[in-house]
């Protein structure tokens, strides 16, 4: 069975992602660390986040073996993720890749943005996974202060937001929740009663006659 699992930022869906994947035993694909990855090669390469020749072509060669987890999990590397996803050229590069992995013999999981829509409209469960920003903010801010950085949680607001608005704005594969996806709001639960109505959903899709 393909799982997608899209939503905000921040929202938990990374981690229901990772304990879902684990409990089917399904292989997972966080397409999040593809743009961020290409924007972090951008960075070091100087090349601008607007140039999107060069920012496909980094796309296209892309090796995640060659990063480390700091720097693709930075705050940058987040904001600067969500501007070059909105090149159409870089979205295209990295889509074969991920199709690949949704098709995939014996079923897959992925999260992003747009997997249930763009990637795998034909996903057998489709979750959006999204909670208050203030509540989103919190977690997020208390992840990156635990990794070293210095950060105001108002900036982490703010940058949020901004990110929200931009992936949602964009014109190619905007984020958004498919017609047929299950919403989780995860505001007011915590990780384990979010991970329980994620997995009630799949229950759903099995009870169905899918195979996991
Ligand atoms: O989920 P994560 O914060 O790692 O994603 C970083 C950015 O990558 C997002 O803000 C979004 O702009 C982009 N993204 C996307 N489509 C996906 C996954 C991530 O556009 N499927």
């Amino acid at each position: 069975m393909i799982i997608a699992i899209d939503g905000t930022t921040a929202s938990g869906k990374g981690t229901i992602a990772k304990r879902l994947a684990a409990r089917y035993g399904l292989p997972h694909m966080d397409t999040g660390r593809l743009y961020r990855a290409v924007a972090v090669a951008a960075m070091k390469e100087g090349v601008p986040l607007d140039a999107a020749g060069p920012l496909a072509d980094i796309a296209r060669a892309l090796d995640l073996g060659s990063f480390t987890e700091a720097e693709l999990r930075s705050a940058e590397a987040g904001k600067a993720a969500s501007i070059v996803a909105a090149i159409p050229s870089v979205r295209q590069a990295l889509f074969e890749l991920q199709r690949a992995f949704a098709t995939r013999e014996g079923g897959a999981l992925l999260d992003g943005r747009d997997i249930g829509t763009v990637i795998a409209p034909d996903a057998d469960v489709k979750l959006w996974v999204d909670a208050d920003v203030t509540q989103r903010a919190v977690r997020r801010w208390k992840e990156l202060i635990g990794q070293g950085e210095d950060i105001r949680l108002e900036t982490v607001v703010e940058q949020l937001k901004a990110r929200d608005a931009r992936d949602q704005g964009r014109a190619d594969a905007p984020a958004a929740m498919a017609a047929d996806a299950i919403l989780i709001d995860t505001t007011d639960l915590t990780i384990d009663a979010a991970v329980e109505r994620a997995m009630a959903a799949v229950e759903a899709a099995l009870a169905k006659g899918k195979t996991a």
